[in-house]
């Protein structure tokens, strides 16, 4: 059915009488039925992509994009005076995921339906996501954040399966999102739920009954995980997840054809980090009930399941207590224990043992052992795993070892959000790039064309205005359209730093009082959510927060230097804030952050990077040259150095250097005491000057004269157009179906 024809059978109205609501739950029904054609179960082998999180963003435009129809419903909505921006305003953003790794799982899984891959996504229906922020006296508060309407995404579907836990069975429900591809397939993104959760237990902000298993499994995507309560029920979640999981697994396959004994040549199971690392034992499980012999089910579990490790900072990476699990699945402890004393047999070195000293079970050693894949997301970060993280690993496995740079997907994050962008690039070379990205170096010819640089900062300019515009009327901030914007946007954690460019904004607005005007007004932007229990996180937001009221009140620095830190981080945020960035800032401690994708995004949409060499920066900068990147600070190799030396004083580049104490001074200082909690700001202090694990004082000069450098080169209009284009015409590489085709290649091998 045609929108009117939808419009006409649900409201008996026309399209220029109905509210931009009911045109959206009009759209969803549309789309949900042209999905449905596309979808295709071809292929032997079938790949699963179980992940704890898809921050999949809003899909109404994505999937009209997609379905090669959007173009069409805008003209038809315009002609009835209604505005497609206007519908998709409606959509509520479902937050099923924290970050870059959410984020990464659902780009993956518009690239697998793009390139026509037989392939789902596996994952927990949320009903209130990660959680809202909203900031109260200058600090985040946390508040549910329902995305589940009448009307939604979701179908429900009649699979349900009975999940078995220590003392108590659930029952689970599958509910379906469809994945469509860009002119291509339809797959599936399948969310599991349970039948008895009940959204009436949370009180206050995000507060629950972490003990009820029943109703609270699926109501938010890890809760607080500061208490043993918290952290119990991730691990009912994640087995939650797995043992769905592997129950829908099992019983695709035997429909087409597998007879068990040959599952890997039917299924292959991406395990996006440590979450859902409990899929090998449970899967091992099944098989045994289903009548196979120990050896060989751990033989076709292992021929069936690829790791992806997605971070180096030792707490994350996940390590259960055996109490905990012989709580919650206690028929998993037989075969981990199992799986450990043939590790046990075979190794004597006790760093590759799945169960430690302490009795926890190492999530990720159980996959490196018993996976026969396991990739690192961008080439730096897999060296450092090869070399040091996990080097015993490595030694054992070099074959299983191998590296796929992140990607994102460039339908929404640049046919999607940045239309004025891609209509000039299919002025200058035609639309093959959204097929084929590595076309986009076709722009390089242009890199000297003035006509050509005119029309990219004049986008550049439009896109600015807009997102001017979004704020006032969404968080009602005003930004100055005229102002470099210079933007941090990322989860908020001191590797990030995000407190670093925080001093550099302070430093600034001493520059400032002193006389020191910048060229043009800069606005800092940022934005991150804190996880709820990590302090110095919340501390560092409360700063940020403090010094956007601070200068917005001090009219001698205010006409030159703003501070915004918008609420609520999300998708839909991203998507208006990246394509009117001047500068982005990629500022991580070097060694520390995996890859980054947001540096990606930013790329494509001809905004420069400030930068150290960590991650995907390393390949950026490779592929841009030097003088189309700002790169500083100390490298990862000096970093491992430093923490192997314990030889970072933060205190000695405090007493050392007259600007940064100035700088640190400032966050204790009366002006900021006035607005700010004496508790927070503190704390703060007293971490920077103390322990700053995450060494923000190391790198702090070379920041502040590289930015310096960068500002003073944003003045000559015309050079840093040049650096737009050849950042926008090398990003082809961060296409993510360039990380999909390499998976599928590499590591899946899809018929
Ligand atoms: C891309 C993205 C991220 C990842 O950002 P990084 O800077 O790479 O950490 C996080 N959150 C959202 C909403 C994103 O779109």
């Amino acid at each position: 059915m045609n929108l009117q024809e939808i419009v006409t059978k649900k409201y008996n109205k026309e399209i220029s009488q109905c509210s931009n609501e009911e045109l959206y739950f009009a759209l969803l029904e549309m789309v949900k039925g042209m999905a449905e054609k596309k979808e295709s179960n071809e292929g032997k082998k079938k790949l699963y992509y179980i992940s704890a999180e898809f921050l999949i963003g809003k899909l109404l435009s994505n999937n009209l994009i997609n379905l090669g129809v959007y173009d069409e419903v805008r003209e038809l909505l315009a002609a009835n005076g209604k505005d497609i921006c206007a519908v998709e305003e409606v959509e509520p953003e479902p937050s099923l995921g924290n970050g870059g790794l959410g984020r990464l799982a659902a780009c993956f899984l518009d690239s697998i339906a793009t390139l026509g891959l037989n392939g789902d996504g596996v994952g927990l229906n949320y009903h209130y996501g990660l959680f809202k922020q909203v900031f109260e006296n200058n600090l985040q508060k946390e508040t549910k954040n329902p995305w589940i309407e009448d009307q939604s995404w979701l179908t429900k579907t009649d699979k349900t399966y009975d999940i078995q836990f220590g003392g108590f069975t659930l029952k689970s429900r599958l509910y379906d999102i469809d994945v469509t591809g860009y002119e291509n397939r339809t797959n599936k993104l399948h969310l599991f739920d349970v039948e008895t959760v009940d959204e009436s237990i949370v009180g206050d902000g995000i507060n629950f009954d972490k003990t009820d298993i029943a109703k609270n499994l699926t109501l938010f995507l890890y809760p607080d995980d500061s208490d043993d309560a918290g952290r119990i029920l991730r691990v009912y979640q994640q087995y939650f997840m797995v043992s769905n999981g592997a129950r829908l697994i099992l019983d695709e396959a035997v429909e087409r054809g597998c007879n068990l004994h040959d599952l890997a040549d039917y299924a292959t199971i991406q395990i996006n980090d440590t979450h859902p690392s409990m899929v090998i034992p449970e899967m091992i499980r099944l098989l045994m009930e289903r009548g196979i012999g120990i050896d060989e089910a751990i033989e076709i579990v292992t021929n069936t399941c690829a790791y992806t490790n997605h971070t180096i900072l030792a707490e994350a990476l996940e390590k259960w207590p055996i109490s905990y699990l012989e709580k919650a699945v206690p028929q998993l402890m037989p075969i981990i224990y199992e799986l450990n004393n043939r590790v046990m047999k075979k190794y004597d070195d006790k760093s590759v043992y799945i169960i430690d000293d302490e009795r926890r079970v190492h999530m990720a050693h159980m996959d490196i052992h018993y996976g026969y894949s396991v990739n690192g997301v961008a080439y730096l970060h897999t060296e450092i795993l090869k070399d040091s993280e996990l080097n015993n690993f490595y030694k054992i496995y070099p074959e299983k070892f191998n590296n796929k740079t992140n990607g994102i997907t460039f339908r929404r994050w640049l046919l999607h959000c940045n239309k004025n962008l891609t209509s000039l690039l299919e002025e200058l070379i035609g639309s093959g790039f959204k097929k084929d990205a590595m076309e986009l170096e076709k722009l390089a010819k242009y890199a000297d064309d003035d006509a050509v640089l005119e029309k990219l900062l004049a986008v550049k300019d439009a896109k600015k205005v807009e997102l001017k515009n979004y704020l006032k009327a969404t968080q009602n901030i005003d930004i100055d359209e005229n102002s470099v914007y210079d933007i941090q946007i990322k989860r908020l954690h001191e590797y990030k730093r995000q407190q670093m460019n925080a001093l550099y904004v302070i430093n600034k607005y001493f520059e400032i009082k002193a006389g020191k005007k910048p060229a043009r007004p800069i606005t800092a932007i940022f934005g991150a959510k804190a996880a709820p229990a990590y302090v110095i996180a919340k501390d560092i937001i409360h700063l940020i927060l403090c010094l956007q009221q601070l200068i917005d009140n001090d009219p001698e620095v205010s006409p030159y230097l703003k501070v915004v830190m918008v609420e609520n981080y999300n998708v839909t945020l991203a998507e208006k804030l990246i394509p009117a960035a001047d500068i982005h800032e990629q500022i991580s401690l070097a060694s520390k952050e995996a890859s980054g994708t947001s540096n990606m995004k930013f790329m494509l949409n001809g905004a420069v990077a400030i930068g150290t060499e960590d991650g995907a920066n390393v390949e950026m900068h490779d592929l841009v040259g030097d003088d189309n990147i700002y790169i500083f600070g100390e490298s990862s190799d000096q970093v491992i150095e430093h923490y192997a030396k314990a030889d970072y004083v933060s205190k000695k580049y405090y007493e050392e250097d007259a600007d940064i104490k100035k700088a640190v001074d400032f966050i204790v200082s009366d002006e900021l005491m006035a607005i700010g909690n004496r508790e927070n700001l503190e704390r703060l202090y007293n971490e920077l000057i103390n322990k700053d694990w995450f060494m923000t004082l190391l790198d702090w000069e070379t920041y502040r004269a590289k930015k310096d450098e960068m500002l003073a080169d944003y003045e000559d209009r015309k050079a840093w157009a040049k650096k737009m284009i050849i950042n926008i015409s090398k990003a082809g590489f961060f296409s993510s179906d360039r990380t999909i085709d390499q998976y599928n290649k590499e590591i899946w091998k899809l018929n």
